[in-house]
């Protein structure tokens, strides 16, 4: 068989947009990866040029005659910007955009004046030397001269900042002493370090046996060379951490490094210092607070080899190390995984290709694994463990599913179920804290019923329509438009609407209802302002106050042993927002969200309030049973053909005027139209159509193959190109996206 490599030409040329195929030699088939760079003949003169090695395929993209061999591979050459190259490709391949594009992504911008810089100055000619000359200096009355001789003399190397600061000596005498070959001044690249001063604790644990054999298993597979993507389902504290922790001392030991990807929300000052206890001063960090010089300075000590673990959120995955040994997703069912920018690429698969380039292996940690992740565990591409066992066995938390239209039959038309009422009451008077959660998201506006519960969906797509000012419900999937109702279509109430409740209304309602007690709220108004985050949060846990209310940004990280009651106002928040991981997404926020009662030597309860207490998501929510979720779950999605079953490419089209992004929709639409075996959704108007006077639409392609999606996004880009599409309006791809319409 012949074997051809796709190989993008060196960087200094502008021929970055796409990849050249090559023929690989016999002789080459062994050593050649992709990373790797080659020495090759370009262009009609053949002039040798290098290029970089993306892909080894059997499949030729022309004529195999035409196809030129590869020089010369140039071997140690899979350095870390290689690497970065290498990935720029696949993501472009990948998530779609420019190579361009693609590049930004993944190699940190140079920022010059961002560099810091030391310089040292100390003694250049022999001391007897210039002890002779520092006396002549203090007989001539040279008395910056003395004074900068004399420093030297005594403490070898001073700062320059010291020189003429503290010392009070002029640049130009430094300048003129060091002509006169007296003293030498050295330049030294200083990188900040975020970490730097801190304590390091060492802490002694035993991993218990369950640890001790993921631990093992992982780094025999690995050891093997079968480096699968691994996934460890295991509730909140039951010692993932430590398991990361050991897989990556392991890695340490063998000369290689470790990328630990955590949610921004979740990179918290205890998670860093119990990487810093275990690996000292060979971590470091990554956070979005940080200046780009500080960012900068991370990747250059990451690249000078001067740590090994690197910690941070999506962005750390571009860490250029050279010798990856494993990459870490913890909460790797999180959104903020998934770029909202081009190239939208998703952290999960972005990190498995990108540990691929060095033989590293991607270990996944998640109490609510993604229905994609779990699927591929299921189907045997990922290895799947289980933690299930707490390390301090505590129990879980009693969980209360409250209907609200019983509540309304009772004549209770507040916002607190009678049982929240109760159990708030209680825990005031025992002066333990609660924590009361509203779902943001799908405020956007379902319509339901306050009396049976009923929720108005599309008959096409089965997600909830949206109701909009001008008296109309739209499906944002496909484009279907109803009247709106003002009766029930199903039990005839006229108590249907759209569900509304800020924070706020509910902060004033619960200052009133309960006046002894303190509230805090947390959502995105109160937390605008930097630290505000961390502010709030601590006063929460040094128990300021008996409340804290807030959207989901309070149900992930911190631990407050004091809080024995956890309710959630309106589980239907996130339950109808048109998006197909919908029951997911409440999945996750209601087991994340009841993990927050009874983290301490006290039991927990949680309410879930809702107008659908029957609903799958909520039931087994209220179990804590992952598997029965799963289920239920992915017969769903097997149904109605959405991700991971299927897969779904998400085609935003935008413009300045309502005409041109017609005219995209209508031309992009009919060169689809033709494609076999893909299932075309819309073009429809987003939720929000027109944004910041930019008009958009959008439109979907189901395919049961990702390969399907991949080879028409490219055949799209082609034709924007001849069509000079992007004159009129931008078009972006998304696959399998994590925030759907
Ligand atoms: P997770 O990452 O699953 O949330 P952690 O690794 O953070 O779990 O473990 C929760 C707590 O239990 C931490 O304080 C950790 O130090 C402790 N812990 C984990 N494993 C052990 C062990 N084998 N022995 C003692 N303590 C442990
Ligand atoms: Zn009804
Ligand atoms: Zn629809």
């Amino acid at each position: 068989m012949e074997w051809y490599a796709n190989i993008i030409i060196d960087i200094s040329l502008e021929k970055l947009d796409r990849t050249f195929q090559y023929r690989v030699p016999e002789n080459m088939l062994a050593d050649i990866k992709p990373g790797m760079q080659v020495l090759l003949p370009f262009g009609k003169g053949n002039r040798q040029t290098t290029g970089y090695v993306m892909e080894v395929t059997d499949k030729a993209e022309f004529d195999p005659d035409k196809i030129k061999p590869i020089l010369k591979l140039i071997p140690e050459s899979i350095t870390a910007p290689n690497q970065m190259l290498a990935l720029a490709a696949w993501m472009r391949t990948n998530y779609g955009g420019t190579m361009n594009q693609a590049l930004k992504t993944v190699l940190p911008v140079k920022k010059k004046e961002a560099e810091k810089e030391t310089r040292m100055i100390s003694l250049k000619m022999d001391r007897e030397q210039a002890t002779a000359l520092y006396h002549e200096m203090v007989r001539k009355h040279q008395t910056a001269r003395a004074r900068l001789l004399e420093a030297v003399l005594t403490h070898g190397k001073i700062p320059y900042h010291v020189v003429t600061g503290k010392l009070n000596v002029t640049a130009s005498v430094v300048r003129a002493l060091e002509e006169a070959q007296m003293i030498r001044v050295e330049r030294f690249r200083s990188f900040r370090n975020p970490l730097q001063g801190m304590k390091q604790e060492k802490k002694d644990i035993t991993l218990s046996s369950v640890q001790q054999q993921i631990v093992e298993d992982i780094k025999a597979h690995v050891a093997q060379g079968d480096t699968r993507p691994c996934l460890i389902h295991g509730v909140t504290g039951s010692g993932k951490t430590e398991v990361y922790m050991e897989l990556i001392a392991s890695a340490i030991e063998q000369g290689k490094q470790a990328i630990v990807l955590i949610p921004e929300i979740a990179l918290t000052f205890q998670t860093v210092m119990r990487f810093y206890n275990r690996f000292g001063d060979r971590v470091s960090i990554l956070n979005s607070r940080m200046s780009a010089g500080e960012r900068f300075d991370q990747y250059e000590r990451a690249q000078r080899g001067e740590v090994d673990v690197m910690i941070g959120p999506r962005s750390a995955l571009f860490t250029p190390f050279s010798n990856i040994g494993y990459i870490i997703i913890d909460e790797e069912h999180e959104a903020t995984y998934k770029s909202e920018t081009m190239p939208r690429y998703h952290a999960r698969e972005t990190a498995i290709y990108r540990a691929s380039l060095s033989g590293g292996c991607v270990v996944l940690g998640s109490a609510t694994p993604s229905v994609e992740s779990y699927t591929r565990a299921k189907e045997g591409s990922f290895r799947l463990y289980e933690l299930q066992q707490r390390v301090e066995e505590r129990p879980l938390p009693q969980v209360y599913v409250e209907d609200l239209r019983q509540e309304l039959r009772k004549g209770n038309r507040s916002i607190l179920s009678d049982k929240l009422r109760e159990l708030m009451e209680d825990r005031l008077a025992k002066k333990e804290q609660i924590m009361l959660f509203i779902n943001r998201r799908g405020v956007a506006g379902f319509v339901s019923c306050r009396s049976c519960g009923h929720v108005i969906k599309c008959p096409h797509c089965d997600v909830s329509l949206s109701l909009h000012n001008n008296g109309k419900m739209i499906c944002h999937y496909c484009g279907h438009v109803e009247d709106a109702v003002s009766a029930c279509p199903s039990c005839g109430s006229k108590l249907i609407g759209t569900f509304k409740a800020g924070t706020q209304k509910i902060e004033a309602y619960l200052k009133e209802q309960f006046p002894q007690a303190g509230v805090l709220r947390m959502d995105w108004d109160t937390t605008r302002k930097k630290d505000s985050y961390e502010q709030i949060l601590s006063a929460f846990a040094n128990q300021e106050a008996d409340i804290l209310i807030g959207t989901q940004m309070i149900v992930k990280g911190h631990d407050f042993p004091n809080v024995t009651l956890v309710g959630v106002l309106a589980a239907d928040l996130s339950l109808h927002v048109s998006d197909y991981r919908a029951a997911e997404r409440t999945f996750q926020l209601l087991t994340q969200a009841a993990g927050r009662a009874g983290r301490g030597k006290r039991p927990g309860e949680v309410v879930i309030q809702t107008y659908q207490p029957e609903n799958y998501a909520i039931q087994t929510a209220k179990d804590q049973d992952y598997q029965a979720f799963y289920d239920q779950e992915i017969s769903f999605r097997q149904m109605l053909r959405y991700p991971p079953v299927w897969n779904l490419l998400v085609i935003h089209m935008a413009a300045a005027t309502q005409e041109d992004v017609d005219a995209i929709a209508k031309k992009l639409a009919g060169f689809v139209k033709s494609s076999k075996g893909l299932q075309i959704i819309g073009p429809a108007d987003p939720v929000i159509a027109k944004v910041n006077d930019i008009y958009r639409k959008v439109m979907y392609l189901k395919g049961a193959e990702y390969s399907q999606l991949i080879s028409i996004k490219d055949q799209l880009e082609i034709y924007i190109k001849e069509e000079e599409i992007t004159k009129y309006g931008a078009v972006q791809f998304d696959f399998n996206p994590m925030n759907g319409f």
